[in-house]
């Protein structure tokens, strides 16, 4: 793969582990991400940050730019959701994860500790350049209808401006089938984890689309190879601004995690 000096593992035998406030990711263990599809409040982002800390999540989640597909549903608490996340975080003890949609928004993102680029961001060259210059460890969610390389290409930008520090995260892909919101390709784990050096993890929440398969997904995709899950949490699904029927509740989803534990560890 003479175009993916950086990404390909031809020229990088070793995995690469990211390391990030006192959690890691791709150092063998499993990554545990949880939080809320979107912030909603500062009570809201403090309450869910406890919960899943005690639940056994090793990161934060929650959007404060959300890229939702139609302009008049909630779109995000932007600046002041950034500054809730940052405050939970520190009070649960966990780093941050929050998805950036534009790169007039970098200065907001100081500390945030890892910073998404969502599915239908991932082919924004101009936003993955400026993300090549922050300090952060970036994730890198697939777009849905992007092949590998593609993936391995957005990465590649990423790398090349100058972060090395990348996660790439299989967040389901559109087939025909439309009971589950998006196809889940589990391939994609073990096939990229085979071309490339980086972690890859796997969000089984925007696939499912219902919270009734997060558990299956999750487990599937740990068993596959995946270096940690990023799974959508919510103790009040009824309230949730967005992606409600995918939201779990934190005891389900600490019981994922005891089992995805020993699925790591079998495999
Ligand atoms: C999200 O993580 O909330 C999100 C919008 O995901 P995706 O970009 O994978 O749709
Ligand atoms: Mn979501």
């Amino acid at each position: 793969m003479a175009d993916f000096h950086l990404t390909s593992r031809e020229y990088h035998p070793e995995n690469t582990i990211i390391e990030v406030g006192g959690a890691a990711v791709g150092d063998g263990g499993l990554a545990l991400i949880a939080g809320p599809c979107s912030i909603e409040s500062e009570d809201q982002i403090v309450r869910i940050a406890k919960a899943v800390k005690a639940a056994g999540a090793t990161m934060l989640r929650g959007g404060a730019f959300k890229p939702r597909t139609s302009p008049y549903t909630f779109q995000g608490l932007e600046a002041e959701g950034l500054e809730y996340l940052i405050k939970a975080g520190r009070e649960a003890g966990l780093p941050t994860v929050s998805e950036i949609t534009d790169e007039t928004q970098l200065d907001l993102f100081g500390d945030i500790d890892i910073i998404q680029v969502g599915a239908k961001n991932m082919q924004n060259f101009g936003l993955l350049h400026a993300l090549g210059k922050v300090p952060q460890p970036i994730l890198l969610k697939r777009g849905f209808g992007c092949t590998y390389e593609e993936v391995l290409s957005s990465a590649e930008h990423i790398m090349a401006a100058g972060n090395e520090r990348v996660i790439l995260c299989e967040r389901g892909i559109r087939t025909f089938e439309t009971y589950t919101r998006f196809t889940f390709d589990v391939s994609s784990i073990p096939s990229l984890k085979t071309l490339t050096h980086l972690p890859v993890i796997a969000d089984p929440s925007h696939p499912a689309g219902r919270y009734e398969l997060i558990e299956p997904l999750s487990l599937a995709a740990v068993a596959a190879g995946a270096d940690g899950l990023i799974i959508e949490v919510h103790d009040r699904p009824d309230e949730a601004l967005c992606d409600a029927e995918q939201a779990l509740k934190p005891d389900k989803f600490e019981s994922i995690v005891e089992k995805a534990l020993k699925v790591k560890a079998a495999v």
